[in-house]
């Protein structure tokens, strides 16, 4: 009797065992695309825009033809494939407004410093009120990962825009913050940095020195995932605001859709390499909304533009229950983020300033 209770025992504890360690996150990919709106996200492309001449290059064709569909799962699935197959069908998204489910900016100001540090440090440090914003004052959640002795030298950090080094205050942050024309793979680049570093040099650059072209930052990320192997890696792509700001819509939506194709990458990548399959969980959000089209405002963002404080965002990992697109009513807030990033790696996220709760139902 006594061995038979035991055996059950022991098999109990096996099962359990073997069932936590299928549910665990050991590896989190955060990322970003700039100001992009949860309308598209939801909805797809927006027939009122692409129909604007000002908006469309004087070719709503292509736009028709490429993304329209009259049916809106159909439509928005043709711009974030993506999304409407593998993250809606294994995990969570958050911001359809339509159905009254909410994601909003908790700070005042709706731009980017002041989003990202939103993301990132879990907090609203009102004082943080402009793009040339001093290093950041408020410790950040990838800070504190790589505190971790288990995460130690483990976090990196790839941004299209320059203001990164600020945002996440790079000298004091202790992880690499590779931005904008930075050269990426430090003292000993591969063969791949070395030829990313020089493209990046020679390549068109419409945003100044700013801010590159996205595709050099995914192609600098990537290589380090595969090279350096972080545990935790965040990854902001820009173009998204950029061509919304110069009011070109194709360009908008046509970022848009080649960062889901990168998703996908990122996705088939860590599911198919042992230390990542199934302990690796994507958070994909953005830094702020903008405004809607009927107040033609589409194009911008910050506090005088109406609804530029609604946004959204999408788990997906082993950790993660597939609730798909969440059709009922909440309200999320950007400062969630944080914790829900740590909690997700098996940490609580504590620093010298508040951190709003984790996100109850990616956590639970
Ligand atoms: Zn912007």
């Amino acid at each position: 009797m006594y061995t038979a209770m035991k055996k059950l025992l022991l098999l109990l504890c096996l099962l359990v065992g073997i069932h936590s360690f299928a549910q665990q996150t050991e590896n989190v990919i955060i990322i970003t695309t700039d100001g992009f709106r949860w309308e598209e996200i939801f909805q797809g492309m927006d027939s009122a825009i692409a129909n604007q001449k000002q908006f469309n290059h004087g070719d709503s064709e292509y736009l028709f033809k490429t993304y329209w569909s009259a049916d809106v799962n159909e439509r928005r699935k043709k711009l974030l494939p993506f999304m409407w197959s593998t993250i809606a069908a294994k995990g969570q998204l958050y911001g359809n407004r339509i159905l009254g489910n909410k994601v909003n900016n908790a700070n005042p100001y709706w731009f980017s410093y002041p989003g990202y540090s939103e993301i990132m440090c879990g907090y609203v440090d009102t004082a943080v009120n402009s793009n040339g914003y001093k290093p950041n004052p408020n410790t950040n959640v990838l800070e504190f990962l790589n505190h971790q002795p288990a995460l130690k030298g483990k976090v990196a950090a790839f941004g299209a825009w320059d203001a990164f080094d600020r945002i996440l205050n790079e000298p004091r942050s202790g992880f690499p913050v590779v931005s904008a024309f930075d050269s990426c793979g430090g003292n000993h680049p591969t063969a791949n940095e070395h030829l990313i570093n020089a493209m990046m040099k020679d390549s068109y650059k419409p945003f100044g020195m700013d801010e590159c072209l996205d595709v050099f930052t995914h192609y600098e990320a990537m290589e380090y995932l595969k090279n350096k192997r972080p545990k935790v890696l965040y990854i902001s792509y820009g173009e998204t605001d950029e061509w919304a700001h110069a009011g070109q819509y194709k360009s908008y939506l046509e970022a848009a859709h080649q960062v889901d194709a990168w998703i996908q990458e990122i996705w088939n990548f860590v599911q198919n390499d042992p230390q990542y399959r199934n302990k690796t969980t994507i958070f994909f959000t953005t830094d702020h909304g903008r405004g809607d089209v009927q107040k033609a405002q589409w194009t911008s963002h910050g506090q005088g533009v109406a609804d530029a404080y609604q946004i959204w965002c999408a788990v997906l990992g082993p950790s993660v229950n597939a609730l798909g697109e969440v059709k009922t009513s909440g309200q999320l807030y950007q400062k969630q983020f944080a914790q829900t990033i740590a909690k997700l790696m098996g940490y609580t996220f504590v620093a010298e300033h508040p951190v709003a709760e984790a996100i109850e139902t990616v956590v639970h």
